[in-house]
Formats: structure tokens, C-alpha cells, sequence
């Protein structure tokens, strides 16, 4: 029965699906990453990677980043939006700008600047950090940065003076109280602004993260504000500077009729502004466009049911038809896609610590003491009566007696090696009857796939690393990294080692719907087992907190250019010592309290000088260590 094929590997955890060429499985059994379009020699196995980083001293987990892959997708929605203006005949021209927040690392912004400039792709910046980077790296005074969030006077002095310099900032009004203070900081400086509306679409996406649409969303100018500040602007003889209408329904949104329903509102509300007589020029659509997470090509929520050819097509057209009938010039066309630009950027690996297998399959009546048996004599009669017909009258029994054995060992009636025995009789029973009748459609009969799975523990934070799944039960694409040409035996759970009840993951992407386990292998003996958590280039990275005081992973870039691979930017994690810092511990105090606790037991005779001397080369190397469980200690 060794039919195990790569290709049901394939089908099983749907890399085909949302992989997008990028991942893929390779003869060998592992996960492969392709880092440029088309180029079969760009592909590498991400297990000779993480061996080729282990051997250089970097402990897993890690971060890997693709910066190719980077390039890749700038270009992909860039050359979209270009080629559906060509075929549309539009007039205008395309300019993304990319969302700082996120992901804020500067080798991304970097990429982002340097890549981008051939298409003058922008920023777009929530906060005064966030503009104080995006200055010095952009460098292409054809590239927009957008600023949008709450303004102070610093904010707005740093992007009137950005634009002195040549950096086309626009000043994006997202409440009435900014007009105020862009204008009085705009006179006292001596520099025009460009300004920007950010209005408030009535459109409401379906969808996770779309609480930016309809009246309630707290950004924003509805059209009564939006009618006052323009009435304001004429009045103060500025309306000249009114250049932009921005409008952002929200992340991820997974459904193209919203995105058209938007592009529309807004496309009106743009052709009032320039009928109003401002100079307008840009519309500039927001974020939104989605990431097929499950693979599903769906609406839901985890997926998108477009792809980046029809969001940029569709956006197009329904511009063009309503500039048409408002007799208005193309606007140049901006989108703030983040998501969909770095979310394949990165791959979190960890490595399996343990598992917890409910039942391996043996016959337990062999492996027990023939002492124990009359306490498991109903039990073990449930499984004598056994059959299709009356399975679920058996789960009954089964917990029924389990039940009792439970209360006779509250009384002393049964020993502890008795109950032992006990519970592991009916987990023994209940997998054979999964087993055997798991296909009867009863609730009860559903839960038992999850009830059975085993759990394997596996060396990350949630909290940390991915904290969408805590927050929001998103999905990402989860598999192992190798042994992809045998036939995954286990269906499991994931645990991380925050020992929080929430640290773990049991909803995984599944064909239609999710699935409650994930299909591992036994994990090998001796070696790493390696699990891939794919599509995290997005948002992951810095809304991790520090739960449990588990930090920052390691990280590595890998790159092809000119037929190499290279391997670079490695950064260290967080040590044990960095941590503490952050929550205001002071790693030499900490050492010093040590030190004067160990003197104390030398001089109480309860240790030795030498022996005291280890514990602090034992405490100073667990502050200098990586907060993640390390497997090999050798130096
Ligand atoms: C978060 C955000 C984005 C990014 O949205 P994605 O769906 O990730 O592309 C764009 N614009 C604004 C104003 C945002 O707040």
C-alpha cells in the first residue's frame, strides 16, 4: 500500500493553491521556494536553508525572508494596474504606495524604495515614525507619500518640509480639526501643501478587517464634512491645494463586488470634488486587495474570490465609466496594498519538541497487569458488544462507566494505576470506534477526529509570531518543510511553549472548510522535524508581544541574484537578557542579586566557591541565551 505520491502531498496541504509559484513541492519530498518568476535555477529547499543556517550557529525557530519574492509582487501589481489602463485605453497613470504599518522593517522599506523606484512606488504612512522613515528612504521625487493617521504640528511640519525637498508628501485630512492647523503650519512655514480628503465610504466589505467602511467607522470625512472643509478651503483661497480623495475600505476584503461597489462611491465623490473646482488629480483606493490564505479562491474570509489582474481591471473600468459620464480627466490611481505585497515574503520554521500521541494503536488488554482488570470489566464488555448499530449507544456506555471509575477513585474504591488503566481502556475503545464507524453523522461522532488528535508541541510563541491566529482565528498555510514523499500517519494539534491555553492552533485550512487537525508524520528519530508557517510577511512581524517573555525569533534573508544564493541580514533574536530589559529589568542588577545570593550560601556551607562560580557562568549564559527552548548546547 505504498502509493504515497508527491502529489498527494500537493493535494493534501494545497501549496498548489495558495502557494502562487512561489512554494512548491520538489521530487525529494521538500518544500521548495521559487525566488524569481520563471527561473527553475531560483529554486532552493527551504530544510537545506534552515541546515545550511543551523551549521552556522542559528538555532531554529527562525524567520526566513525572500526579498525576491519582494520584488516579485511589486511588480505583479504594478504591472496589473499598468496593463489594465494600456488595454482600457485609461489616461491616466498607476502609483502604489506602500502601507508602512505593515511591516515596518526596515529591510522591507529598503526593498520597497530601491525595487519600487522603476515604478515610482510610494509610502504611506499612520504616524510621525512612520513619516520620519519614510523620508530618508524614499528617494524618487515621483513617488507619492501619503500621510495619513492623527497629525500634530511636528507631523505636519516634517511633510511640508519633506515636500520643500522634493518628497511629494500629501497631507491626507482624515477629521475637520486638521484643516485648521495644516493651514496655519502651512503659512508659518512658508510652504504650499498638497492635501488629501480621506472620506468615509457608506460601502461596508464582508470580511475580517473592513470596520473602515460605513458611517460608524472612525476614520474619516462623511460628505457633510467633506462639503465643509472644501467650503472652508475656497475660503481660505486654498482649495488649489486639494489634490487627492482617499477612501480605505478595509484589509482583506474578500469579495470584488464590494471592491467595485467602493471604487464607485468614491469615483463619484471624486468628480464632485473636481466639480467643485479643486485641482484634484490622484484618487487613491486604499488597501484591501486579499491574500488566498486557504487556497479556496472563495469569498471567505480567509481567501479572496479575484485575482490581482480583475481587482486592478475592475477598479479601472469602473473609474473610467463614471469619469465618462462626469466628463472629468482620469485620475492618476493610487492603491496602498500591503497585505498583498509582503505576505509571501516570509516563512516562519519550527521545529517539533514533543508530542502527545493519544493512542498508537496497540491492544492494551496485552500490556496490563492482569491484576487491574475486574475494575475495567465494564469497560472492556462495551467493546465485546460493539457494532454499527449501536456505536453511539456504546460512546454512552463508555463514558458512563468511565464516569463511575472516575467517582470510585474519589471514594477509594479504585487505585490510581486502576483509573490509569481505566482511561487509557477508553480512549483505546473510543479510537476504534472513530476508526471504524467515524463516517456516522452525529455532533458527538464529528468531535471525536479533534477529541483523538494528538497534540505535538512545537517551539514558538502564538503570541509572538502569530498573532493573528490568537486574535482573530485567522488562517495561514501550516505544513512540514520535508519528508513530503511519505504519508503523513498522525493528526494533530499545535501547542507552542507559552503555557497559556490559548498558545496553540486547531483550525488549519482544509479543502472547503477548516479543519479542526493537521496531518503530521511521526516525527524521525535523531533529527528535526520542521514545520513551515507560510504567508506571515504581513502584520505578524510587530504586533507579536512579549507573552511569557518569549522575543523576537531569529532571522535570515536569502536572495538570488546572478545564479547565487546568498545568504544575509542574519539577525539574532531576542536573548533571554533583551527581554528583560523591556519590561525594565536590569540584566547587571539581576546578575549582581545573584551573585550576592550564592555568596551567602558559600558562606552558609551549603555550596562551594567552585560550585557558585557554575551557577553564575550557568545564570550569565541563560541571560545571554535565546528565549526559545534550545535542543543542542554544545558551543
Ligand atoms: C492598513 C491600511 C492599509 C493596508 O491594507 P492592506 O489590506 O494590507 O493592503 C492601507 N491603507 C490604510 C489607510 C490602512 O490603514
Amino acid at each position: 500500500m505504498n502509493t504515497w505520491t508527491i502529489d498527494d502531498a500537493q493535494k493534501l496541504y494545497h501549496i498548489d493553491a495558495w502557494g502562487n509559484e512561489y512554494f512548491h513541492i520538489s521530487d525529494k519530498g521538500e518544500v521548495e521556494v521559487r525566488l524569481k518568476d520563471n527561473e527553475p535555477a531560483s529554486q532552493v529547499s527551504l530544510l537545506s536553508v534552515v541546515k545550511g543556517l543551523q551549521e552556522r550557529g542559528m538555532k531554529l525557530p527562525m524567520l526566513l525572508r525572500f526579498s525576491n519574492i519582494l520584488d516579485s509582487r511589486i511588480q505583479h501589481i504594478n504591472e496589473s494596474f499598468l496593463s489594465a489602463m494600456q488595454d482600457a485605453g485609461y489616461q491616466g497613470t498607476y502609483r502604489g504606495v506602500y502601507p508602512v504599518k505593515v511591516n515596518q522593517q526596515q529591510q522591507v522599506v529598503e526593498e520597497i524604495c530601491e525595487y519600487g523606484k522603476q515604478y515610482h512606488h510610494g509610502l504611506e504612512t499612520g504616524s510621525k515614525a512612520e513619516l520620519i522613515l519614510a523620508l530618508a528612504h524614499i528617494d524618487d521625487n515621483q513617488a507619492y507619500v501619503i500621510c495619513n493617521g492623527y497629525k500634530d504640528e511636528e507631523y505636519i511640519d516634517l511633510a511640508l518640509r519633506g515636500l520643500s525637498m522634493g518628497v511629494q508628501t500629501i497631507l491626507v485630512i482624515e477629521m475637520p480639526g486638521e484643516v485648521d492647523i495644516i493651514l496655519q503650519r502651512s503659512r508659518a512655514l512658508g510652504i504650499k501643501p498638497n492635501i488629501g480628503l480621506r472620506m468615509k465610504p457608506s460601502t461596508v466589505a464582508s470580511g475580517h478587517w473592513t470596520d473602515s467602511g460605513g458611517d460608524r467607522s472612525v476614520f474619516g470625512l462623511n460628505t457633510t464634512q467633506v462639503i465643509h472643509v472644501v467650503d472652508q478651503l475656497r475660503k481660505e483661497r486654498m482649495l488649489d491645494c486639494l489634490r487627492l480623495l482617499h477612501y480605505h475600505l478595509g484589509s482583506q476584503i474578500p469579495n470584488i463586488r464590494d471592491i467595485r461597489m467602493g471604487a464607485t462611491e468614491a469615483a463619484r465623490f471624486y468628480c464632485g470634488l473636481v466639480h467643485e473646482g479643486a485641482p484634484m488629480g490622484c484618487l487613491d483606493i486604499g488597501g484591501g486587495l486579499a491574500i488566498d490564505y486557504d487556497g479556496s479562491h472563495t469569498d471567505s474570509a480567509n481567501s479572496r474570490n479575484y485575482t490581482t489582474k480583475e481587482y486592478s481591471y475592475d477598479i479601472v473600468e469602473e473609474v473610467m465609466n463614471i469619469c465618462k459620464e462626469e466628463n472629468v480627466a482620469h485620475p492618476t490611481l493610487i492603491s496602498e496594498s500591503g497585505r498583498a505585497l509582503v505576505s509571501f515574503y516570509s516563512v516562519l520554521l519550527i521545529n517539533i519538541l514533543d508530542t502527545n500521541i493519544f493512542w498508537n494503536g496497540e491492544k492494551v488488554e496485552d500490556t496490563l497487569d492482569p491484576k487491574l482488570l475486574p475494575a475495567l470489566e465494564n469497560l472492556l464488555y462495551v467493546r465485546t458488544m460493539l457494532n454499527k448499530k449501536n456505536a453511539q449507544e456504546c460512546l454512552n456506555d463508555l463514558n458512563y462507566y468511565r464516569e463511575e471509575i472516575r467517582n470510585k477513585f474519589l471514594y477509594g474504591k479504585v487505585n490510581m494505576r486502576e483509573r490509569a488503566a481505566a482511561e487509557h481502556v477508553y480512549w483505546e475503545i473510543v479510537a476504534e470506534i472513530k476508526e471504524k464507524y467515524g463516517d456516522i453523522e452525529s455532533p458527538e461522532f464529528q468531535k471525536l477526529e479533534h477529541q483523538l488528535s494528538d497534540i505535538y508541541y512545537g517551539n514558538f510563541s502564538l503570541f509572538q509570531s502569530l498573532p493573528d491566529v490568537w486574535a482573530i482565528d485567522q488562517l495561514f498555510p501550516i505544513m512540514p518543510i520535508h519528508m513530503l514523499d511519505k504519508k503523513p500517519d498522525r493528526k494533530a494539534v499545535l501547542s507552542d511553549i507559552t503555557c497559556d491555553s490559548e498558545g496553540k492552533i486547531d483550525r488549519f485550512i482544509g479543502h472547503w472548510e477548516p479543519e479542526n487537525t493537521l496531518s503530521l508524520h511521526t516525527p524521525p528519530e535523531g533529527e528535526d522535524y520542521i514545520l513551515g508557517v507560510f504567508l506571515v510577511g504581513a502584520y505578524q512581524e510587530t504586533l507579536g508581544d512579549l507573552h511569557n517573555l518569549l522575543g523576537d525569533t531569529n532571522v535570515a534573508s536569502v536572495t538570488y541574484e546572478d545564479g547565487k544564493f546568498r545568504l544575509h541580514n542574519e539577525l539574532e533574536g531576542d536573548t533571554v537578557s533583551d527581554v528583560l530589559s523591556y519590561v525594565e529589568y536590569e540584566p547587571k542588577r539581576l546578575e549582581a542579586l545573584i551573585k550576592t545570593k550564592a555568596e551567602r550560601a558559600v558562606q552558609d556551607g551549603r555550596i562551594t566557591a567552585l560550585e557558585r562560580r557554575k551557577i553564575i557562568a550557568a545564570y550569565t549564559a541563560g541571560l545571554r541565551g535565546y528565549t526559545y527552548y534550545e535542543t543542542d548546547q554544545e558551543e
